[in-house]
């Protein structure tokens, strides 16, 4: 899809054919039902829970079209997109494979709850092909990884993995929050589906939590009807703001990109700094796939200061722009120490073992000017 009709169906795709009310923006459908006319199926009721008011109907075609995908479904939260995916698939008997490096609630969901329903996990490193086929087993459904890792955002083999999948008959779903649909669109290298924290980039100012699950038709009618079981549905003011937020998904994502970069190679080339994780660096592992396969890196980066946790704390402590929070995708810089917060839930030898040096930091690149962002940081590091 060119840059040109992405932004367009930014703002465009998903509008009611016929305006409401003459409404140019679709007001919020706070009304838990609806008059009954005559709907023959239950999941065609009119009803909040159902996902159907015009609100979810907007936001649907609207994160269809942004991925290149067949249909959408938003959900309450990020978490709700995953599991409600995951319990759409996996049946008891089942096999599923996980990137070894998950976020720290799909983490748990596959570690604490599918094993109790009878479906039966393997952890893998997403780079190599090899492990997955030597872990694949007669009963393996899916094949689960995450578009960008975190924190040290590493790029799976993604056409690997759709090609596995292809060849096996497996289920292949990724979680794209990372890149958000600006810089990477699953659906179009072959994903059945991308699932998404809508929390983060795509609503992207800090202040609702939503998710989405994006692809194959079929599928997505599927998880539109579990999540209907599960509940796990996004209010209508929820799903109004989400749609606001959407649209300046493009503008956002142009200027995340270029200030993480910005931030990227003056961290680099600092005397104070180890090492630095942003797959817009040539240096990166996976640049090339990363120039190949995505628009742009994000605005998440990661790196670990010579002087280790004492040095990154103070340096944490010292900056004066970016808060001091996890999560990420926002309009205000954010900066975490991962081993305190997103993976605090490890074991040190497990971070160790994954790569996650306890002195490691994580910023989330807001929208703030960069050359500010840049003076900040480099002041906190002579600090
Ligand atoms: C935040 C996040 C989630 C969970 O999303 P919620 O909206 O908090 O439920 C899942 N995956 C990734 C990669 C995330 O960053």
């Amino acid at each position: 899809m060119s840059k040109q009709q992405f932004d367009t169906r930014l703002i465009h795709a998903g509008l009611p054919q016929v305006p409401l009310g003459g409404a140019v923006v679709t007001p919020v459908f706070q009304s838990a039902i609806t008059h009954f006319e005559g709907e023959g199926d239950y999941h065609d009721i009119r009803y909040i829970r159902l996902n159907n008011t015009p609100n979810h109907l907007e936001l649907h075609a609207k994160l269809a079209a942004l991925e290149g995908a067949e249909a959408a479904v938003v959900t309450a939260s990020g978490m709700a997109a995953i599991t409600t995916a995951l319990l759409t698939v996996l049946r008891p008997g089942d096999h599923a494979l996980f990137c070894s490096t998950l976020y720290g609630g799909t983490h748990d969901f596959v570690t604490m709850d599918l094993p109790g329903l009878g479906i039966e996990v393997d952890f893998v490193d997403p780079q190599d092909r090899g492990a997955w086929e030597a872990a694949r087993r007669e009963s393996t459904r899916l094949l689960y990884l995450e578009s960008l890792t975190n924190p040290l955002l590493e790029v799976p083999d993604l056409e690997g993995a759709v090609a596995f999948c292809r060849e096996h008959g497996l289920v292949s779903m990724v979680d794209n929050t990372f890149p958000s649909p600006f810089n990477f669109r699953p659906a179009e290298l072959g994903f059945d589906l991308s699932l998404h924290s809508a929390t983060k980039y795509l609503n992207g100012h800090s202040d609702l939590v939503a998710g989405a699950a994006i692809g194959q038709g079929e599928l997505v009618e599927r998880v539109r009807r579990k999540l209907a079981h599960l509940g796990g549905s996004l209010d209508p003011h929820a799903c109004f703001l989400l749609c606001r937020g959407i649209k300046t998904l493009a503008v956002r994502m142009r200027h995340h990109n270029h200030s993480a970069l910005v931030l990227a190679r003056l961290l680099t080339g600092h005397g104070a700094v180890a090492s630095v994780h942003h797959p817009g660096l040539e240096e990166h592992p996976q640049h090339e796939r990363a120039a190949r396969l995505f628009d742009g890196a994000s605005g998440m980066l990661s790196f670990e200061l010579h002087g280790g946790v004492e040095a990154a704390d103070r340096m944490i402590n010292t900056l004066k722009i970016p808060i001091q929070a996890p999560s990420l995708g926002g309009v205000e810089s954010l900066v975490t120490r991962p081993a305190t917060t997103s993976h605090s839930g490890m074991s040190a030898e497990a971070r160790a073992a994954s790569g996650i040096a306890d002195g490691l930091v994580r910023v989330s690149v807001g929208l703030e000017d960069a050359g500010d962002l840049v003076a900040d940081f480099e002041a906190a590091l002579g600090a």
